[in-house]
Order: structure tokens, then sequence, then C-alpha cells
């Protein structure tokens, strides 16, 4: 929930009145009720009922205010797969399985020698906190396993965490980890830029002593775990 004018925020109106404003409005109590740094207020529902409530309200302490379902709470994220897929684009996919939940659809493509190809998988998300186990494509039931998405990774530098375009590192080649070179096509053995790096670098350490890591092995931070989005 959020004022509909620009200049007004949630950060100090009293909890207290945030409090009776719902216990008057609805039945039964909310699952939790949180307000945020961007000066909205998180609404946690306990039932359907609530929450169709809730997406009516219009007016907050005589002030406009809106209320929408939060974009990424109130979903969840499932990969399908099914030979016909390949097949049909996303846009379709997505529109014919509307009356299951689905709200959206994209496509998993696969990268070998440099050619970009499609899979028979698809990433679908749902209007739904929790993920069906199974859905139908057409008359066959297929099952719905957990999007997990790839950890962010920087294309410059090849490190985590971070993107290009925020990069303050080197280049490296994305397939052998050596300096970029000229043209996008490497002839190089492909390998794991993270490992080859560790490696020249505890050779480093190894032979010349302490230089340039003050005095521990060098190694690099872990990638972040991987987390699944539902
Ligand atoms: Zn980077
Ligand atoms: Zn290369």
């Amino acid at each position: 929930m959020k004022y509909s004018r620009d200049n007004e925020t949630f950060t100090k109106v009293s909890p207290f009145v945030i409090k009776r404003f719902f216990s008057c409005y609805l039945k039964g109590d909310l699952k939790s009720v949180k307000k945020l740094r961007d000066g909205t207020v998180l609404i946690e529902t306990a039932d359907d009922l609530q929450s169709e409530k809730l997406l009516g309200i219009k007016m907050f302490s005589e002030l406009p205010v809106t209320v929408e379902p939060h974009r990424t709470l109130s979903s969840s994220k499932g990969v399908v797969s099914h030979f016909d897929f390949l097949h049909l684009d996303a846009e379709t996919i997505s529109e014919e399985m509307a009356s299951q939940g689905v709200t959206g659809c994209r496509k998993i493509t696969s990268r070998r020698n440099g050619e970009i190809k499609i899979t028979t998988s698809v990433i679908l998300t749902f209007a739904m906190e929790t993920l069906p186990s199974r859905v139908f494509i057409g008359y066959e039931s297929v099952p719905v396993r957990p999007f997990i998405p790839s950890p962010m990774r920087c294309f410059q530098c090849q490190r985590f965490c971070h993107i290009a375009a925020r990069c303050e590192g080197k280049v490296y080649c994305l397939r052998c980890g050596k300096d970029k070179h000229d043209g996008d096509k490497c002839a190089e053995e492909a390998r794991c830029i993270r490992v080859f790096k560790m490696v020249l670098r505890f050779l480093d350490w190894t032979i010349r002593g302490d230089t340039s890591v003050g005095g521990k092995a060098p190694i690099d931070p872990p990638p972040p775990p991987r987390v699944s989005s539902q």
C-alpha cells in the first residue's frame, strides 16, 4: 500500500493508527504489516478474502492510497519442460496457460559453440506464492520444478555479485580467462577463469613468497549461494 501522491509516505504514520485502520476495515488478523524504507506498507494477508478487500482500499486517513499485489512475493517461478514447447512461442504458452495461474513465460535457451539454441524448457511465472507441483499442457500433466536463478556475474571481469555496467575490473576473455583479445571468437582451450586466476596467484604466492596478497593465500570469495526464487 502506498500513497497515491508522490510527496506523501507512510514513514511517519503511527503504527497504532495503521493497526486501528486495518482492524476496523478487515475481519480477522493480518499475517504481518511492515512499513518499508521506501515509505510504503507491506501487508501479508491471512486469506484470499482479506487480499480481495485490501485491493479495494482507496483512502487512508483521508488521503488517496493505492493497494497492489507485491510483484515478487505474490508470485513464484517454475521450470516446465515439454517437447511441444519447441514449436510454440512464449506469448502463446502464457496465454493458453493463464487459467492455471500463469502470468508470464520465458523460453530457456542454451549456447553451444557460440550458437544460441531454443530448448524444450520454459520458465513460467505463476500468480501465487506456492508453486504448483504439476500443470496441464493440453491433456498432459507435467511436473513443475522450482526455478533457481543463476548468480549475478560480470561479463567483463567474470566475477560475481555485480554487472559489467558497474565494473571497475579488468576485461578478461569469457572462454579462456586470459586478457581480453581481439574479436569474439576465442581459439584457446575453454577453462574456468576463477580457478585459472586462483592457480596463477597461488603459484605467484608460493614461488615469490608474500608479494601482493598480504601474506595470506590468495583465495577468491566463493560465488553467492543459489537461492530458489519461489
Ligand atoms: Zn566486473
Ligand atoms: Zn580467450
